[in-house]
């Protein structure tokens, strides 16, 4: 009898990977509230438990989101 194997942790990593880079291409480029240009700060993920890390653009308005701004511990991340 065949048993289905549990997702190997490489592959859940994979999977999360996966999800944040398709998310790349549909990067919103204007706020839905305002309909300011979006802005993007570059954020790098770690994968806590792993060394697996990464950097993924988060958009942001700095109408609507102006505390992400003020909370920001490096402000010249941002572009
Ligand atoms: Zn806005």
């Amino acid at each position: 009898m065949e048993t289905t194997p549990p997702l190997s942790r490489a592959q859940i990593l994979q999977s999360i990977k996966d999800f944040l880079d398709e998310s790349s291409p549909a990067k919103p480029r204007q706020c839905r509230h305002c309909g300011d240009a979006m802005r993007f700060i570059d954020s790098n993920f770690l994968l806590r438990g792993t060394t697996l890390n990464w950097n993924v653009s988060l958009p942001f308005c700095g109408n609507c989101d102006r505390e992400i701004l003020e909370n920001l511990p490096r402000p010249e991340t941002i572009h």
